[in-house]
């Protein structure tokens, strides 16, 4: 899977109201605020490891 933001691939993929979204790890770690505040991360958290 591709990144949503731009061309690399993706670290992550993020799936909410049935969108499924892939996000580089820099990508990711510009959104992880975003997706924590829209409760992502919630389900996100099982799968990654994420140290900070
Ligand atoms: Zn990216």
């Amino acid at each position: 899977m591709q990144c949503h933001y731009c061309d690399r691939e993706a670290a992550v993929a993020v799936e909410k109201d049935l969108v499924k979204v892939g996000l580089c790890e820099d990508h990711f770690q510009d959104r992880l605020e975003e997706l924590s505040d829209s409760g992502w991360l919630d389900e996100l958290q099982g799968e990654l490891d994420v140290d900070r």
